[in-house]
């Protein structure tokens, strides 16, 4: 059964920006605002449905136009925007992130590492937007909580209003210099040659359901629907963390982003020497919240799982997979598996030798 799958969206940015508290008040949002039986649950990534989206930021829906319009299922942000192997959008291989959230701090703009991440984004390919978050912190900002911020800026003094206008001017200007065209999401005439530039606050919530909107309308115009289709082949996927569990042995946690994952399956993946073969003994995921009877009973077997889906593999043979490699289901021959993974493994040592890493 194909069905389209939720974008996978990456948090990225320089330090301190914000992007840890602006994903906390996503994941809010979607609990907040979910549906009973919507929230499916996963290792490593959050899933926001649409239609937690749409009941937080109803008058903006209609404002927008977007009422029945949005036909992905949510987005699936990843969780730990710090991480290696994502904060700058997997620098070994492709990227598993379909769209991507550029923060920067609107009072002082695009920083050294926001820079290098939205040079990885660009070298990529993804399409992404830009929150330029601590709007709060606009002299004068008068601020009410989750107010999107198109509401929230018609009932600013001019004051504050300038000072706004300033800041996201610079931020324009500093992109330009890069060669990219920006706007105030709201003045954006051209979503294909410019980025649209959304200013939110993650303490106040203000400004968050704009981003979201926009980042559906941008995952729809410029994620194609073939990314987006999931088939039901083998697994494809990229490891995010491996580690020690007590009583488990070797665990990795993967984002799979195609494909289905048995319980039982071969898997290869990789290691620094090479590629590494696994068996998949067990399948973890996280309780939906509300069969979660103690904080002790998190998690669940299950003997299979569908992209898009963040999953933790009990396995073995898992010692020495590094964070960052892809992972594939083995269906047919061994060989192929092993070269498919060979080949992306080889395709990141020549783009790392490019990037000089
Ligand atoms: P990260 O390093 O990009 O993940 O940034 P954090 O989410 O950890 O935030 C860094 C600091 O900035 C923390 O002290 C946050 O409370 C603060 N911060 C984050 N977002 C905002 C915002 O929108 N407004 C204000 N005033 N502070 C913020």
């Amino acid at each position: 059964m194909a069905g389209i799958r939720s974008p996978i969206a990456v948090v990225v940015g320089h330090v301190d920006v914000g992007k840890t508290l602006l994903l906390d008040k996503i994941r809010g949002t979607a609990v907040a605002y979910r549906e009973p039986g919507m929230i499916t649950q996963h290792i490593g990534m959050s899933f926001v449905p649409w239609g937690a989206v749409e009941r937080f930021a109803g008058p903006l829906v209609d404002r927008l136009r977007l009422r029945g319009r949005i036909w992905i299922p949510g987005f699936l942000f990843i969780d730990t925007p710090g991480h290696a192997a994502f904060s700058n959008l997997r620098k070994r291989g492709g990227s598993v992130a379909d769209v991507a959230v550029l923060v920067v701090d609107i009072t002082s703009g695009l920083e050294e590492q926001g820079l290098e991440s939205l040079n990885l984004i660009r070298a990529r390919g993804v399409p992404f937007v830009i929150a330029a978050n601590k709007l709060d912190r606009i002299y004068g900002w008068q601020s009410e909580e989750n107010r999107p911020f198109l509401f929230a800026v018609e009932r600013q003094e001019w004051h504050a209003v300038a000072q706004l206008e300033e800041q996201i001017g610079r931020l324009i200007d500093q992109l330009s210099r890069l060669g990219i065209e920006a706007d105030r999401y709201d003045r954006v005439r051209d979503f294909a040659t410019q980025v649209p530039i959304v200013p939110t606050s993650a303490v106040t919530g203000e400004g968050v359901a704009d981003l979201l909107l926009v980042l559906a309308g941008v995952s729809q115009r410029f994620v194609s629907k073939e990314r987006l289709t999931v088939r039901d082949g083998p697994a494809r996927g990229v490891v995010m963390e491996v580690k020690e569990e007590r009583g488990l042995g070797t665990v990795a946690d993967v984002i799979i982003y195609d494909g289905v994952l048995r319980r039982g399956d071969t898997v290869v993946t990789a290691g620094l020497q090479g590629p590494i073969t696994a068996k998949v003994k067990m399948l973890i995921v996280p309780k939906p919240l509300d069969e979660m009877r103690d904080p002790e009973d998190r998690y669940k077997y299950v003997d299979e799982v569908r992209a898009a889906v963040g999953v933790r593999i009990v396995g073995e043979g898992l010692e020495g997979v590094v964070p960052g490699a892809p992972i594939v289901a083995v269906e047919g021959s061994l060989e192929e598996a092993v070269k498919a993974v060979g080949e992306e493994i080889a395709a990141v040592k020549i783009e790392s030798d490019k990037e000089g890493v």
